[in-house]
């Protein structure tokens, strides 16, 4: 753990491995902290506060920029490190590690940006001002999925406006978050700025983060049920809140796209990380007049990946996070045949050779998925693509926002009017117009409904960490 500069040992003094999903191996050990710890990182970052918030905007800029650079500079290692830690295909861990350092850049860039008003008052003896100032310690609760980008794109936007921050990263990935802090505190980042505590236990460091009065503001990202309990503690608190929570990706083939072109597409997105990400279309939904076509693409390409560790040369998906992943999605797929799905590929986990101590279940497709299989409600958070063929594309928008998720929706279509009208009905926050990837660190990242509250990223992204301060001077 860091706290105020020091890597720390809990106060228990007990600690918890981490295990390499692929292997089952362990890669390490961390400090297993608790509520104290939680106090003393929160009491670190309270202090820190007053000077951090002081520094001017062109310093703590220069501070994230030279954190890009590093970051930049060891992206292989970090991303070696991510497969080991959570799984992902080398490849993709490379790709994420460029998508993390680019909030670094991009929040360098922002923290410049932050401007203030000068309003108009009906008194001509008054002066009014209005000025953004740092909400203060900010307490951050990042996922395994996405363990270094979901730290830069909460902790670039905080530092940058001037906050500090207590960070508790998920169970499954700390040694990630450690190589993130490693990077920040080598960028030059004073002692108490950035504190860090591990726990295997959620739960108490959360109760500490959302009732601490000394907490101006939760930034969360993970499951919708934790999420919900999170922002309801810590609105009780009056602490501000963006929680980034799960999805339920409806991806639509209207009745003139092209069919090859999208089915190599949905191969492309479903199977990313395995599956395991919040914008992951969960409802792949085609035309009847195209369905043949859409599937023999997408079950060729799909029979096509390799299963295996990331580290491998060839692997394009790589093991679930643990057992219960495994599980769930086992549950899902055998429900949905118990309902009448078709399987053409996959349904099944891995559990031979090279498969056989780590979290494998095949890239699977389903077809004629139905609305009473649990898969077509619940979030899957696996390598599986259920198809759902449909009549009539007037009908298709209404069926994709038939969700209480409104985070990501991706449409196939050469029409630009059919393209604009699916772009205004879908109510989601990010969506996908023949792009399967509609994210960047310069544009809002955030959904509707059950996926949250707040964007990151983008112009917004910062402002979720400013608060307005209004001055009327009489002169
Ligand atoms: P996932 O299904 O992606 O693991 P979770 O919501 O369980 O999603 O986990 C996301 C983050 O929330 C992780 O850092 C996890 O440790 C944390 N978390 C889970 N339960 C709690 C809790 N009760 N209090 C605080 N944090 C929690």
């Amino acid at each position: 753990m860091l706290i105020n500069g020091e890597w720390t040992e809990a106060r228990s003094g007990l600690s918890f491995e981490v295990l390499n999903p692929a292997t089952g191996e362990s890669i390490g050990s961390v400090a297993d902290g608790g509520a104290e710890d939680a106090l003393l990182a929160i009491t670190a970052a309270h202090d820190a506060f007053k000077t951090w918030s002081k520094t001017t905007a062109y310093e703590r800029s220069a501070v994230l920029y030279r954190a890009w650079e590093i970051m930049t500079s060891r992206a292989d290692e970090l991303a070696h490190l991510m497969t080991v830690e959570q799984g992902k295909p080398l490849k993709a861990s490379k790709a994420e590690v460029k998508y993390a350092s680019d909030f670094l850049l991009w929040f360098a860039e922002e923290a410049k940006r932050v401007v203030g008003e000068w309003l108009p008052s009906q008194r001509p003896d008054q002066r009014f001002l209005s000025v953004k100032v740092p909400v203060g310690v900010v307490a951050a609760i990042t996922p395994w999925n996405y363990p270094i980008s979901m730290l830069t794109r909460k902790i670039g936007p905080a530092l940058a406006a001037g906050c500090t921050v207590v960070l508790k990263p998920a169970e499954a990935t700390p040694l990630c978050a450690k190589a993130t802090f490693d990077v920040l505190t080598d960028a030059g980042l004073p002692d108490g700025v950035i504190n860090m505590v591990t726990t295997s236990n959620p739960a108490p460091v959360g109760d500490i983060f959302t009732s601490d009065p000394r907490v101006a503001k939760l930034t969360f990202t993970g499951s919708t049920a934790v999420g919900r309990v999170l922002a309801a503690k810590a609105a009780s608190n009056l602490q501000r809140v963006s929680v980034e929570l799960g999805g339920h990706a409806p991806f639509i083939v209207f009745p003139d796209a092209d069919p090859v072109h999208a089915a190599k597409g949905a191969a492309a997105l479903k199977f990313l990380n395995a599956g395991q990400a919040c914008i992951s279309p969960n409802r792949l939904y085609v035309p009847s007049s195209l369905a043949d076509l859409f599937q023999e693409t997408l079950c060729s390409r799909v029979e096509r990946l390799q299963t295996g560790n990331g580290l491998h040369d060839g692997v394009g998906v790589g093991p679930l996070i643990n057992e219960v992943a495994v599980a769930k999605v086992e549950t899902q797929v055998e429900d949905a045949r118990n309902k009448g799905a078709g399987i053409p590929v996959g349904g099944m986990r891995l559990v031979n050779g090279e498969h056989s101590n780590g979290h494998f279940y095949a890239p699977t497709v389903l077809t004629d998925v139905k609305p009473e299989m649990s898969i077509y409600r619940e979030e899957t958070f696996g390598p599986v693509a259920p198809v759902i063929t449909y009549e009539d594309p007037e009908q298709v928008i209404e069926m994709a926002n038939d969700t209480n998720y409104g985070l990501a929706a991706y449409v196939y279509t050469k029409e630009i009017g059919v393209a604009m009208r699916a772009f205004e009905g879908l109510r989601f926050g990010i969506i996908g117009i023949n792009d399967v990837n509609p994210t960047s660190a310069s544009v809002p990242f955030g959904g509707m409904g059950d996926s949250g509250i707040g964007r990151e990223g983008g112009h917004e992204g910062i402002s979720e960490y400013l608060e307005t301060k209004t001055g009327g001077f009489a002169i």
